[in-house]
């Protein structure tokens, strides 16, 4: 294991933002994970984690401490009836990972497809697209604690999974992600389709389960006609997908004609509240795709879809300042506070 210094992280982000980490770690072996986490200076703040650098927005003046860059890797599949444990290393790519399950007709990941980035981060913000989520097929999370010094494995149900987070990212100090297990099924058919704009594509209702293939291409390509799906011939995928995620809020708060959808209405859960559109408030707001402001130079509103801020070639400040704006904007029109997606490193 070695450590680096002054290396440059924008680079290592799907952004392409940001300084440098004072300290950097490539961690290849995870019996290293120790060592690596611990600076060189024991007064320097505690390492941050980077993986696939997709949902991170790093500072301008970069990373005084250390970065540990999880780049472990392997993969075991454990055939078990009509069932397959696929266990794989943090630093495995998640896509990657997608393409060899389906290739394998297993079933349960293949509505995310194309979502970049890596295994290890996945059930840390509980990834989501096209009907479903990954805390779905998740039997096991092999972690560090950082505050025992100890592995731990937890089962999907301990991992606290809500819609975009976990334990892990209600506190992103204290957990690393060594390896993730997923319980996939041994078909060739997709698992029913929940999503309209998916059905809709693959030209069937919600419910049936076509081929699995079919249903990959399908949302590669309203992935990429979203700007979703990382290509450097594409600009609007300079981002790090959705910055702001959906808000849950009551009801009776939201315009009328605001989509909105129910969320868990189990007796003290909070009835009354519905999961709105993000996109919508931005839009009705006055935030049509493409934005652009002067107070932030050289970064715009994806022109596909109006969730992503993309860098054209500013810089990390220029990045918050259009967020604070959209910010403000839907505060202003509506009175709701929107919620950040990715990581903001300070
Ligand atoms: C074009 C594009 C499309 C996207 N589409 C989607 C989508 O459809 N659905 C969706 O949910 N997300 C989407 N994302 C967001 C992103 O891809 C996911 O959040 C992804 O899981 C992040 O993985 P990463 O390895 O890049 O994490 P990083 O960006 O490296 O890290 C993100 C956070 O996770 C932490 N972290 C990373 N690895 C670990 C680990 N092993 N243990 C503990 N903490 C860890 C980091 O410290 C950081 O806080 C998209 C992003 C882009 C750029």
């Amino acid at each position: 294991m070695r450590c680096a210094n002054a290396v440059p992280l924008a680079p290592l982000t799907t952004l392409h933002l940001g300084g440098a980490a004072a300290e950097y770690v490539r961690l290849t072996d995870a019996d290293d994970l120790g060592s690596a986490l611990a600076p060189a200076d024991p007064e320097s703040p505690p390492a941050i984690l980077l993986a696939g650098g997709s949902n991170i927005v790093v500072p301008d003046a970069g990373v005084a401490g250390r970065v540990v860059h999880l780049a472990t890797t392997g993969v075991v599949m454990r055939h078990e009836g009509e069932s397959v444990a696929v266990t794989a290393a943090a630093g495995e790519s998640w896509d990657d990972l997608v393409t060899a399950c389906v290739a394998q007709g297993l079933a349960g990941i293949e509505t995310l497809t194309g979502i970049p980035g890596s295994v290890g981060a996945t059930p840390y913000q509980n990834v989501g697209a096209y009907g479903r989520e990954v805390a779905e097929v998740i039997a096991r999370v092999r972690v560090h604690d950082r505050v025992a010094g100890t592995a731990v494995t937890l089962a999907g149900d301990d991992c606290d999974f809500g819609y975009r987070t976990s334990r892990f990212r209600r506190d992103p100090g204290r957990f690393v992600i060594t390896e993730v297990t997923f319980h996939l099924h041994r078909t060739d058919q997709a698992l029913p389709v929940r999503y309209p704009a998916l059905a809709g594509t693959l030209g069937c209702a919600p419910g049936a389960r076509p081929p699995l293939p079919e249903v990959v291409a399908a949302v590669r390509h309203l992935r990429r006609e979203r700007g979703m799906l990382l290509d450097p011939a594409d600009p609007d995928t300079r981002s790090v997908g959705s910055f702001f995620v959906n808000p849950v809020v009551a009801a009776a708060n939201l315009p009328a004609a605001a989509p909105r959808w129910p969320v868990d209405d189990r007796p003290g859960a909070g009835g009354g509240r519905v999961k709105t559109s993000a996109a919508w408030l931005i839009e009705n707001a006055g935030i049509p795709r493409g934005f652009t402001t002067p107070a932030a130079p050289g970064v715009r509103v994806s022109t596909k879809h109006t969730l992503a801020l993309v860098n054209v070639d500013g810089t990390t400040s220029a990045l918050l300042a259009l967020a604070a704006f959209i910010t403000a904007s839907v505060r202003t029109a509506f009175g709701i506070d929107l919620d950040v997606e990715p990581r903001i490193l300070t």
